[in-house]
């Protein structure tokens, strides 16, 4: 498939902003031009035009920590006592959810998750997956539901302990299975990392053995590292040592390595990962949801990453609440560093998928971008964009979405399914897995050294 997108102001990178005016051109699946200069291996003609001309066409965003399994979790009724830790949001909260997916559930969460990271502008999906009744396969029914979407994505299992040894085995071996998968079938728009939930309900059996598969597979762990304080007094009472520390003396923090969050990681734990050159998912909106305290983002580097934990997809909010958040302590961060943020999660995912170009606009790069229905009141160009992204564009200006050359969104519609169809079985499935989630109880898992 080939595809012109015309008279557009093109964003072709977000670290160095760089913009310019003219036609994109994509051919089987990637960027063949940008700008007026020249137009790739055949002639443009009129297939497969469209016109941008008033838009601003930017990279697809990247979210590089989410749980698609929490999308049908909004709105869902909750009668226990409130609780008052992070932990006790697990045990009362999410691990219940989990344990409540079935297969049609996960199915139905990743759908419409999937739904609305392309309708927002999130081309790619860095997912952390749990249904511990459900594990075997899991991972394929959300490949399955993202391919059939158009979305790009890196997926794991969360394995844990939390349920039990077998439950601990089957997420590995989850994770393999996949990992497996993704090099034997070549998928397009998959690749694998491996998952684990957090050190906190990992024994060293289990992450030793997550530790392996990654190695075998070439891949990385992607694992909640020191989001709440409990997580570090576990890894001190476990085996004296702190999380970052625990999990290198495993062989478990290198450069392929995801930690999400890293709220509570001191200094030498913050000197370890950097020194890996591990990657640090920051999730602003969930911390202060979770009221676990502040990432020391100006301390935590470069390879800081932007997801969601599962609030939605939308990284236009996400980055923004990140930066007024950031800007809250320290009113000397620039309207750059969103974009930054959000360019190491394109790197990120580019690595994931052997594409170090994957969040560029430039000829040979894979054509992930989003064209932006956006009436800009000042003008656009590189020193400006900052600017209009912190204050002026959200996700309600999506038009056309592109992923690997394909249209997935046109005139705010999916191309490839009936949202409407969509929207409304995860509606039912919805009913059925807040019935099933009020059966049961609070989760008993509870870490070393307290809540
Ligand atoms: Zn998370």
């Amino acid at each position: 498939m080939s595809a012109t997108l015309s008279g557009a102001t093109v964003v072709t990178s977000l670290d160095p902003v760089r913009v310019v005016q003219g036609d994109v051109r994509v051919e089987d699946g990637r960027i063949t031009a940008v700008g007026g200069a020249s137009v790739g291996g055949t002639s443009a003609g009129t297939d497969g035009r469209r016109d941008c001309s008033g838009c601003l066409v930017v990279p697809g965003n990247v979210c590089t920590h989410t749980h698609l399994y929490s999308a049908l979790a909004r709105g869902m009724p909750y009668a226990l006592a409130p609780p008052t830790s992070f932990v006790e949001i697990l045990q009362r909260v999410w691990w219940r959810l989990d344990r409540a997916l079935d297969d049609e559930g996960v199915r139905a969460s990743a759908l419409v998750g999937g739904m609305e990271a392309l309708l927002s502008g999130t081309t790619t999906l860095v997912d952390h997956h749990a249904s511990p009744n459900a594990i075997d396969g899991s991972l394929d029914v959300i490949e399955e539901s993202l391919r059939t979407l158009g979305v790009r994505s890196v997926l794991c299992y969360e394995t844990s302990d939390r349920d039990g040894p077998a439950s601990a085995r089957a997420g590995v071996l989850e994770n393999r299975r996949f990992l497996g998968r993704v090099r034997n079938e070549s998928l397009s728009l998959a690749r694998g990392m491996v998952g684990a939930h957090a050190s906190f309900t990992l024994s060293d059996e289990t992450l030793a053995a997550c530790t392996e598969a990654a190695g075998e597979f070439g891949v990385g762990l992607h694992v909640h590292a020191a989001e709440d304080a409990a997580d570090e007094r576990d890894a001190v009472a476990r085996c004296g040592h702190r999380v970052a520390a625990r999990l290198a003396r495993a062989g478990a923090l290198h450069e392929h390595t995801l930690l999400a969050h890293g709220v509570h990681l001191d200094d030498e734990e913050i000197g370890l990962v950097r020194a890996a050159r591990s990657s640090i998912a920051h999730n602003a909106r969930s911390n202060m949801n979770n009221s676990i305290g502040r990432a020391r983002l100006r301390a935590l580097g470069e390879r800081v990453s932007l997801g969601t934990d599962g609030i939605g997809s939308d990284m236009f909010e996400e980055s923004r609440s990140a930066y007024f958040r950031l800007r809250e302590d320290d009113g000397g961060t620039g309207g750059d560093w969103p974009l930054q943020r959000l360019a190491e999660g394109a790197h990120l995912a580019g690595r994931a998928f052997g594409e170090p170009l994957l969040g560029a606009l430039q000829p040979g790069a894979p054509a992930d971008l989003v064209v932006l229905d956006y009436a800009a009141p000042t003008p656009v160009h590189d020193g400006s964009f900052a600017g209009h992204w912190v204050f002026g564009l959200s996700a309600r200006v999506v038009r056309d979405v592109m992923v690997a050359g394909e249209w997935v969104v046109i005139d705010r519609r999916l191309t490839h399914v009936d949202q409407q169809q969509l929207a409304a079985e995860a509606m039912g499935q919805a009913a059925r897995l807040w019935r099933r989630l009020d059966e049961i109880g609070p989760h008993e898992f509870e870490p070393e050294g307290g809540r």
